[in-house]
């Protein structure tokens, strides 16, 4: 039998059918028609002025704090409860991450901790929108603007979530996105910036491509990189738009089902969804607790590998890894990263992804508790 993956993309539109065109026209590198859609029309959705885009959500996020003027030597406060790519790229500036840690009505960023964390050399705050849930911005915000620093929204999970009406990516100076294969919009590698002022627009496609003066070929005011993306990606973000509704939708009735088919086994917990909260609708979690369900989770994803279903741990904490664990003076004590690092899991969520299979994961889940 074959193994039901945690994530796959759903190519079942335009996407081929543009692929096709964008080759046929020759326009296969870095300007073209599909990108100027692809920008004009993500910005739209996300109720920006402009998207800008790039090769991936992790360069998205280092171009987006480099032209908020991120440099060596500054600090910026970041969840431990993220994809490394987060506190990554605050290095990749010669700066240093700070981590604080999440809070349990949202999995995100924790905004009552935020101000303990300031300091002489914090220059902005990383607010991760985790597995789709909307960090709580208000309060962030505030915060942010009290000491005069910037905020930039990690969206690369939550495309089109909302936060108290408002849409992500549109709730701060950035935002950044991820349209890697196993997010809810998908070109295989690519990413995105959505922006509302100009100034930051223009520094951001100057760094993209390659620091080159837009007025002016070949002449290159500052050090660029090459964060481009393909007319061909595009082509293929184009179809994804195309079909975000459905796709949304079909992974909106996933949830469900594992809403109602999980909601009464032991021991096993659910994603928390604040009052102000529309999360996109990433990657199913739940939570395991030994106690109650009589198996850790690890044990739990051995079985479910055992019955041909992957399924994936919640992220490593930050702190917790070679590159971050001894960075500086900060002893981290993060209790609510380490306690849903330890048991979060994510289930298998995909458009294609049949109601059977789900039928047989949540017996499979139901059925393996130990109750004491
Ligand atoms: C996926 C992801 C990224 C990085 O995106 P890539 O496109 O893989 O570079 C950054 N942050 C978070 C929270 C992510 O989940």
């Amino acid at each position: 039998m074959k193994e039901i993956p945690v994530a796959a993309p759903a190519l079942d539109g335009k996407e081929q059918e543009y692929v096709a065109e964008a080759i046929r026209s020759s326009w296969i590198s870095s300007s073209g028609p599909f990108i100027d859609r692809f920008e004009r029309e993500f910005a739209s959705l996300c109720g920006t002025r402009s998207a800008i885009a790039v090769a991936n959500g992790t360069v998205a996020l280092h171009a987006a704090a480099l032209a908020l003027g991120l440099r060596p030597g500054d600090e910026v406060i970041v969840p431990s409860l993220t994809y490394i790519a987060t506190a990554n790229i605050v290095r990749y500036a010669g700066a240093q991450p700070v981590f604080v840690d999440v809070d349990p009505k949202t999995w995100c960023i924790d905004p009552r901790q935020l101000e303990q964390r300031v300091s002489s050399r914090t220059k902005g705050i990383i607010a991760v929108h985790l597995y789709g849930h909307p960090a709580d911005m208000d309060p962030i915000n505030e915060i942010a603007t009290r000491y005069h620093i910037w905020v930039l929204e990690d969206a690369a999970e939550a495309h089109f979530a909302r936060y108290k009406g408002r849409l992500v990516g549109s709730l701060s100076a950035a935002a950044t996105f991820s349209f890697y294969g196993n997010k809810i919009l998908t070109c295989g590698e690519g990413g995105a910036i959505t922006v509302n002022d100009l100034a930051l627009e223009q520094r951001i496609r100057m760094l993209r491509g390659q620091g080159m003066d837009p007025e002016r070929r070949y002449f290159f005011p500052i050090i660029g990189y090459n964060y481009r993306l393909t007319n061909i990606a595009c082509a293929i973000l184009c179809a994804q738009l195309e079909r975000r509704v459905q796709i949304v939708s079909s992974r909106k009735a996933i949830f469900s089902l594992y809403d109602e088919q999980l909601s009464d086994v032991p021991g096993i917990g659910h994603q928390p969804v604040a009052d102000w909260a529309e999360p996109a609708p990433w990657l199913y979690c739940i939570t395991v607790s030994h106690n109650r369900y009589g198996r850790t989770r690890d044990e739990l994803a051995a079985i479910l590998k055992e019955g041909g279903i992957d399924s994936r741990p919640f992220f490593v904490p930050l702190h917790r890894l070679p590159p971050y664990e001894n960075i500086s003076q900060h002893h981290y004590d993060l209790p609510e990263t380490d306690k849903l690092a330890a048991t979060g899991l994510n289930l298998p969520t995909y458009p294609g992804l049949a109601r059977k299979d789900i039928d047989r994961i949540c017996e499979l889940i139901r059925k393996s508790a130990v109750p004491s």
